[in-house]
């Protein structure tokens, strides 16, 4: 028999395109080529000490075991104390399921949740890895393109006509990766009537860049706004983004009592609990000192809007200024038609990007890798120096281009 010894559903998939982007970077640097990434999508600051202290307290204290599957009760109520602080929204240690990273509470929420043909909503631009995660469940990703002109959100219109009997979830990144735009509470207000009108439709929310917004204001969630979809949300979130601890890997859900304990019984089999001595560092970073926060978010704010003035002063490119997250999603059907000094006609984003990285050594990721095109995204969580010069080398490469 002729069969192929990996399964269906992983031949389904594709690595992350983020993560081919950063190993061609690398190799290109190791040929001691000179180039400047902004690929990567985590914060380029050090975890706080606090952080880390507590971290190395709960070792030497012992804390070295098992945990209770779902988090321990001081983590999971330190969730509870910031969802309500932060959202005002009310759950009980009961409701939340503290996983490794937001990235497996996702993956686990739809594994334990879709039927092979199920439907899943997903607004384009996208994370790159929501629709291989939907794949690798069997599931169907109904990707529903949500062009610039409406700031990149999906309408209430467009959620109409993409609900089948088949849907069972929505998922809504605000703000987004790739493109930084965020919901406002009448935006999530016209989701919610569309909703109320489609019961059967389970509505998942990706706060993992909450805090890393520039106007000053909180993010509003979807349950502020129509709290009567309680029971038909799982909220997923994480310290990864906010506390700079993409390493510890923690992440969580919140949600009805029905769905976290099916993602209990899941866990308790596939992974078991999460990292017990990152579970410590994640109170320390939820109940201590919270200034991190908003000094890197002001650094964040002020590289976005030097490197936003300057994308935006190269002729051919334009950027919409992100709400929030740390990456400019950059329009670029400025260049496309137009031919390199090697003489290669740019023919798509990846063109671009493939000449961006070979002229000017600059490694940014092609808008087909997250369901938009023509754009790129350059990732901001890095020095202001090598934004300096990545966006210097994108302008000297685009001016050779005729
Ligand atoms: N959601 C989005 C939109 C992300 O960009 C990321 C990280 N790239 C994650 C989830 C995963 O975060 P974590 O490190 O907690 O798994």
């Amino acid at each position: 028999m002729n069969r192929s010894r990996i399964s269906a559903r992983v031949r389904r998939i594709k690595p992350s395109p983020s993560t081919a982007a950063a190993d061609r970077a690398s190799a290109l640097k190791r040929e001691g080529k000179s180039i400047v990434s902004l690929v990567v999508g985590e914060p380029d600051f050090d975890t706080p000490a606090h952080i880390r202290t507590a971290a190395v307290w709960a070792m030497e204290k012992g804390e070295t075991r098992y945990t209770v599957l779902a988090g321990t009760l001081e983590l999971r109520q330190a969730i509870v104390a910031k969802l309500k602080r932060e959202n005002g929204l009310v759950y009980d240690p009961a409701e939340i399921v503290v996983t490794n990273g937001a990235k497996s509470a996702i993956y686990s929420a739809l594994e334990a949740t879709l039927e092979a043909g199920d439907e899943v909503i997903i607004p384009a631009p996208y994370w790159v890895s929501y629709p291989d995660m939907v794949l690798a469940c069997e599931g169907i990703p109904k990707i529903v393109a949500c062009p610039e002109s409406q700031s990149f959100k999906i309408s209430p219109a467009q959620l109409e006509a993409a609900i089948s009997e088949k849907t069972r979830w929505l998922l809504i990144n605000s703000p987004s990766n790739p493109t930084g735009a965020s919901y406002s509470a009448a935006e999530y207000r016209g989701i919610a009537e569309v909703l109320a009108r489609h019961p059967h439709v389970l509505v998942m929310t990706d706060d993992i860049y909450e805090h890393i917004r520039f106007d000053g204001e909180s993010t509003p969630h979807l349950l502020n706004a129509a709290p009567e979809l309680r029971e038909r949300v799982l909220a997923i979130n994480g310290v990864s983004k906010t506390y700079a601890m993409t390493g510890w890997r923690i992440g969580w859900i919140a949600g009805p009592a029905d769905l976290v304990g099916a993602l209990n019984t899941l866990l308790s089999q596939a992974s078991g609990n999460a990292c017990s001595i990152s579970q410590a560092a994640a109170v320390a970073a939820l109940t201590g000192d919270q200034s991190f926060v908003g000094e890197t978010v002001a650094t964040y704010r002020a590289r976005r809007d030097r490197t936003l003035a300057r994308i935006n002063a190269i002729p051919g490119l334009s950027c919409r200024p992100p709400d929030g997250a740390f990456y400019l999603y950059v329009n670029c059907a400025g260049l496309i038609g137009r031919t390199t000094p090697a003489g290669t006609r740019l023919e798509s984003d990846s063109d671009v990007v493939m000449y961006l990285l070979e002229a000017a050594g600059v490694a940014v990721v092609q808008g087909t890798a997250y369901g938009l095109s023509p754009f790129f995204r350059a990732s901001i969580a890095t020095s202001q120096a090598a934004l300096d010069e990545g966006t210097d080398r994108i302008a000297r490469a685009v001016a050779e281009l005729h």
